[in-house]
């Protein structure tokens, strides 16, 4: 069976994300989506309520499971068993950063391999902060993400005011 991991924060899902997981689970028997808990940056959404969209929004794919997890990316993926990290590009920014991980992770782990699918032209420019700082600004932002994450980022605003 070929497991392939996607982590990522998911701080919340978009409709980009869901691009690159959709692709992923046509390649792999399985696809489990992580979602980072602690990742080094300020987050919106719980790890519980980003767990929780991700299900929500990727429920018709038999072959997706979403799980949270700490620690290591590449420490997960030997624990189920996936030789392989998925991560998505989007504009030539996002592949240094990408490039650094994956030779990290080449370095912790290097049976575990990383493969990068290319963004779908009409997500190219989306990304979870353009998302929370044009929807918190009054934007409309229900093109780039699943309804489901419209209403949470709703509540979410409706709590801070
Ligand atoms: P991280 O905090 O690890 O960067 P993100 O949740 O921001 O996690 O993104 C997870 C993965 O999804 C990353 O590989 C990122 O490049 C990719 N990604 C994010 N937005 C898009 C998009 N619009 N198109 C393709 N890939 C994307």
């Amino acid at each position: 069976m070929r497991i392939a991991v996607y982590p990522g924060s998911f701080d919340p899902i978009h409709r980009g994300h869901e691009d690159i997981a959709q692709r992923a689970a046509a390649l792999f028997d399985k696809v489990v989506v992580a979602i980072y808990a602690r990742p080094s940056k300020v987050l919106l959404f719980s790890v519980e309520e980003r767990v929780s969209l991700v299900r929500t929004v990727l429920a018709d794919y038999p072959n997706i499971e979403v799980r949270p997890y700490a620690g290591l990316t590449v420490a997960l993926a030997r624990e189920l068993g996936a030789r392989t990290l998925v991560r998505g590009l989007r504009v030539i920014s996002d592949f240094e950063r990408e490039y650094q991980m994956a030779l990290t992770n080449q370095q912790l782990a290097p049976e575990i391999d990383t493969i990068c699918l290319m963004t779908s032209y009409e997500y190219a420019f989306v990304s979870a902060s353009i998302v929370k700082e044009v929807f918190m600004a009054g934007g409309d932002v229900s093109s780039l993400v699943h309804p489901v994450v419209l209403d949470a980022l709703e509540r979410k605003r409706a709590a801070m005011q």
